[in-house]
């Protein structure tokens, strides 16, 4: 394991601990926008969000495959 805790830069593994933005719910969507920061999404919300934010991000982290 490692630590979840310390800065969110660079990482990529979405923790229980990282909630959607929009609802609070567990996030496991991670958009890096290339105006810098980052927003973090829901299952839900990052769907709703990513034809529109996509295209605005560095990077589109969905981890929404480990929802089991
Ligand atoms: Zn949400």
């Amino acid at each position: 394991m490692t630590s979840t805790t310390g800065t969110l830069e660079g990482q990529t593994q979405l923790t229980a601990l990282d909630r959607c933005d929009r609802c609070g719910a567990q996030a496991y969507v991670r958009a890096e926008l290339a105006s810098g920061g980052a927003l973090l999404f829901c299952n839900h919300h990052g769907r709703a969000v990513e034809g529109t934010l996509r295209p605005k991000t560095l990077n589109w982290i969905d981890e929404s495959d480990r929802i089991s």
